[in-house]
């Protein structure tokens, strides 16, 4: 079938096919607002190509999903998508408002029988998933995949280099309290504001910060069999954990706080 602008498919459909490349969860701007967007890259077992970009709480919890998706090839189940348009016209998956659910490796015989039928005819796809990535994707969005990441033990993380990304495979033990939940920050990136310089230039944005906001950050204390961690989750992450800006919290704490005094005053 062939789709373009002029034949578009108004139907939602259901679409199965191996994960060849998956950007990074990244934010764009409409309006006033933030969106979330990922980009990932499929195949089909003949290894045709279609480029396919989630939006919203279906990006951010179709990354989630992926993160925890621990088999290999990775095949992605994509509900009631719509078929969309790039900027070029080429015809793209993506998904539609709420409607859309990313499932990867879903334990359904859809799935086995996919990877066993690449298999058995050796099919191109399966050539292209054992190596690794240097798709136009990965280059475009430098969102290297976390599959290909070192996985090291907390013990090994001292050896790391700097600025070194790395993956490790740990139990939450504790949340930390001690060092506060939220911090000032630069509006725009996130990055930690020093407010006794107010000139100071923002490290990732390279200028003056805009506006300085309030902004969230979660410690853990995390353990494996080698040793135990702090690990802390920046702004971004951490609002995406919680659901909530530190600003959106701010404001709750203060309605909280507002409604025990006016009880212990009636008390
Ligand atoms: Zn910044």
């Amino acid at each position: 079938m062939k789709i373009d602008f002029h034949h578009p498919v108004d139907n939602l459909i259901d679409v199965l096919a191996f994960v060849k490349d998956v950007g990074t969860l990244d934010e764009f701007h409409r309006g006033n607002e933030t969106k979330n967007r990922l980009r990932l890259l499929l195949a089909d077992s003949e290894n045709n190509e279609v480029e396919c970009t989630l939006f919203d709480n279906c990006a951010s919890d179709a990354y989630m999903a992926y993160l925890q998706n621990t088999e290999s090839p990775v095949v992605v189940l994509l509900n009631l998508a719509r078929v969309g348009f790039s900027e070029d016209g080429t015809p793209q998956v993506c998904s539609s408002f709420n409607a859309t659910r990313a499932l990867f490796n879903p334990s359904i015989t859809e799935v086995q029988n996919l990877i066993q039928s690449a298999k058995d005819e050796k099919s191109p796809v399966m050539v292209a998933l054992s190596q690794p990535t240097t798709s136009q994707l990965s280059q475009h969005l430098n969102g290297a995949s976390l599959h290909n990441q070192t996985k090291v033990t907390i013990s090994q993380i001292p050896e790391q280099a700097i600025g070194n990304s790395f993956v490790i495979n740990c139990q939450i033990h504790k949340l930390e309290t001690r060092h506060g939940w939220k911090y000032d920050g630069c509006s725009k990136c996130g990055s930690k504001a020093d407010l006794d310089n107010p000139s100071s230039i923002c490290p990732l944005c390279k200028k003056i910060p805009e506006k300085i906001e309030p902004k969230m950050r979660i410690n853990y204390l995390v353990k494996d069999k080698t040793g135990s961690a702090s690990v802390i989750f920046w702004d971004k992450l951490a609002v995406q954990l919680v659901k909530k800006t530190a600003s959106e919290l701010i404001h709750l704490l203060k309605k909280v706080t507002t409604y025990d005094n006016l009880c212990i005053l009636a008390s």
